[in-house]
């Protein structure tokens, strides 16, 4: 038994929620603390691994967002989640070559995995950087531009199951040393909010996504700024299972191997718009990932790199912008949407 079977039996039945945080975030024993997530020889790929084209256009969608509000000094430039540090690398790189000097922020990167800031540091080395575990601990500096690239997709989700009888919520359990799914006796408190399925239908929602988005609208709306919030969707939600496993480039069981796959839910976007747009804030979006790239200008960015670029690297390049815009690749299953204190600028990207 794997020492998370051993701490899930001990815990008795848990909900989907408390198995994705421990699964993931389990300082002994969860993904992000102890595995290499990302590249050829991890576990799955990110945008901004794929091209160097993805961390310039969000860098410099943020340093447009911030000259559009009046270019304050000083302000943060914030990402949560950041992986390997590769998008925020780029994104600095990009907003250097713009300005023809250094860039204007103070750079603060949200990481609960001590093992990945460890990357993050290496990454971002000669720079100036403010860790912090949660959102939480984000300091007040000025205007916050926020980026979030595959980072709700692992806060955990709660799952319900439509039964006969009314819904009822998933819960997480050990039986003969084998995690299983099995069914609570009721919603603990949230029929309510569930909207009606036929039996048999699953029911996924974020009290996490939802607590993270409400902290950053208020901070939004007191200290000013933008976040772009970029990830994977899925159509139909919230009625839909969409928590899946992710190891050696490959789907795997959500079950069997906790701690040693990734696991992630798609973003229902709908519910964090609803939830920044209670709190004040300006919804963009969501809008595909592919066309969102497109009106940025990456095809022209493409043909930048490409002209100092052997014939092999180019088709690299070419094949990048493919995977990141493709309807067939990342293109559509990916969204964008853009968070904004009222009265901000438009930022690009996005038609009001
Ligand atoms: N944005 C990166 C990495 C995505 S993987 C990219 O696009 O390549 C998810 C990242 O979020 C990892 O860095 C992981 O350690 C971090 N993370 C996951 N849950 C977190 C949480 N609750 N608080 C802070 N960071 C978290």
């Amino acid at each position: 038994m794997t020492g998370l079977v051993q701490r899930i039996g001990e815990a008795g039945p848990i909900t989907v929620e408390r198995y994705m945080e421990l699964a993931l975030l389990d300082p002994d024993h969860g993904y992000y603390a102890r595995r290499q997530p990302f590249g050829a020889a991890g576990d799955f790929v990110t945008a901004p691994e794929i091209s160097q084209m993805f961390g310039e256009l969000l860098g410099l969608w943020c340093y447009t967002a911030w000259q559009g509000a009046g270019s304050p000094h000083p302000a943060m430039l914030v990402e949560l989640g950041p992986g390997s540090g590769t998008l925020m690398a780029d994104a600095l790189r990009a907003i250097e070559s713009a300005t023809g000097g250094p860039q204007p922020f103070d750079i603060v990167l949200v990481e609960a995995s001590a093992r990945l800031a460890g990357r993050q540091r290496e990454a971002l080395s000669g720079r100036g950087v403010l860790w912090c575990s949660a959102v939480e601990e984000l300091p007040s500096r000025g205007p916050a531009f926020i980026i979030a690239n595959e980072f709700l997709d692992a806060l955990p989700v709660r799952q319900f199951v439509r039964t006969t009888a009314g819904w009822r919520e998933r819960l997480v359990m050990v039986e003969d040393d084998t995690i299983a799914f099995v069914l609570g006796m009721d919603t603990n408190g949230l029929s309510a909010s569930l909207p009606d399925a036929p039996t048999g239908r699953v029911c996924e929602i974020s009290p996490a996504r939802d607590r993270l988005v409400r902290d950053l609208a208020r901070k939004l709306t007191a200290e000013g700024g933008a976040m772009l919030v970029v990830d994977f969707t899925a159509p139909g939600m919230p009625v839909r299972d969409t928590l899946q496993a992710v190891r050696h480039h490959r789907y795997a069981d959500r079950l069997t191997t906790p701690g040693e796959a990734d696991l992630a839910a798609a973003v229902d976007f709908a519910a964090l718009g609803r939830v920044a747009t209670v709190e004040g804030l300006e919804v963009l979006g969501p809008r595909s990932q592919g066309a969102f790239l497109e009106d940025l200008g990456i095809a022209m960015r493409a043909e930048r790199l490409k002209h100092s670029a052997t014939p092999e690297t180019a088709h690299g390049i070419d094949q990048a912008v493919h995977r990141l815009t493709s309807p067939d690749a990342m293109g559509e299953d990916f969204a964008v949407m853009a968070l904004l204190p009222p009265g901000a600028v438009p930022p690009a990207g996005f038609d009001r």
